[in-house]
C-alpha cells in the first residue's frame, strides 16, 4: 500500500490537466475546478510527509483534511471527506474495495448527489461497483483497480448528454446539456492515478 505515491500521482495530473479541468468548468461552471484541485495537492505534496514508513490510512486522513481546509468550492469538502473516510476504513483494516466503497458513500452522504445527477458521483460509483464486483470475482487488487479506473473513465464521459441536477452547473438547466462534468473527469483522473500506483 502506497497512499503518498498516490498522492503523488494525484497532484501530477491534476497539474498536467489543470487547463482542461477549467475548461469543463467553465462550459458549465466558474472556471475554477482545475485551479482548486490544483492547490489543494500542491498542499498536500509540499505539506504533508508522504513517505513510505508513515502510515497509508493517516495520510489519508491528514490530505483529505487539507484538502478541506484549502480547496474553496463544492469540490473540496466532497474530495476531502472522501479521502477522509477512505483513510479511517484502510487504519481500521479494511481492504481497499472497501476503502474505496467508503469513500464514495462520504461523497453521496455530503453532497446528496446520486447517479444521473452530472457529478463526480457519476464516476466515483461506477468505480467503486466495478472494484467490489472485480474482487467478488476473484480478481486480484491491480486487474480490479483497473477495472474501478475504466469504469470511472466511462462514467466520465457518459455524464456529457446529461443534465446537471445539482452543484453550480444545475443552476444552467438545459444549458448543461452537451458538457463533461468537471468534477467526474477529475474522479476519473484520481482513480486512474489509484490504479497506477497501488
Ligand atoms: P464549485 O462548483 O463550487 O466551483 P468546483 O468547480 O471545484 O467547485 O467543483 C465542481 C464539481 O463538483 C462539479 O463538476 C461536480 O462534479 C462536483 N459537485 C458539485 N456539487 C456536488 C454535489 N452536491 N455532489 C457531488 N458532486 C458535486
Ligand atoms: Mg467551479
Amino acid at each position: 500500500m502506497a497512499a503518498g505515491a498516490w498522492l503523488k500521482e494525484c497532484a501530477r495530473v491534476v497539474a498536467a490537466e489543470r487547463e482542461r479541468l477549467t475548461e469543463l468548468d467553465a462550459a458549465i461552471g466558474d472556471a475554477d475546478h482545475g485551479a482548486n484541485l490544483d492547490r489543494g495537492f500542491q498542499a498536500i505534496v509540499t505539506e504533508l510527509d508522504l513517505g513510505d514508513e508513515a502510515e497509508p490510512g493517516a495520510q489519508l486522513v491528514a490530505a483529505g483534511s487539507l484538502l478541506i481546509r484549502r480547496v474553496g468550492g463544492a469540490s473540496g469538502p466532497l474530495y476531502g471527506s472522501a479521502l477522509r473516510s477512505m483513510g479511517r476504513a484502510l487504519s481500521q483494516g479494511a481492504d481497499l474495495s472497501t476503502a474505496l466503497e467508503q469513500a464514495v458513500e462520504a461523497v453521496e452522504k455530503l453532497g446528496k448527489a446520486v447517479e444521473g445527477d452530472k457529478t463526480m458521483v457519476d464516476a466515483l460509483r461506477p468505480a467503486a461497483r466495478a472494484m467490489a464486483l472485480a474482487v467478488q470475482e476473484g480478481l486480484d487488487v491491480r486487474e480490479a483497480l483497473d477495472r474501478a479506473a475504466r469504469a470511472a473513465e466511462e462514467g466520465a464521459a457518459a455524464t456529457a448528454p446529461m443534465r446537471a441536477r445539482k452543484g453550480r452547473a444545475s443552476y444552467l438547466g438545459e444549458r448543461s446539456e452537451g458538457h463533461q462534468d468537471p468534477g467526474a473527469t477529475s474522479a476519473a483522473l484520481l482513480i486512474r492515478a489509484l490504479a497506477v500506483t497501488w
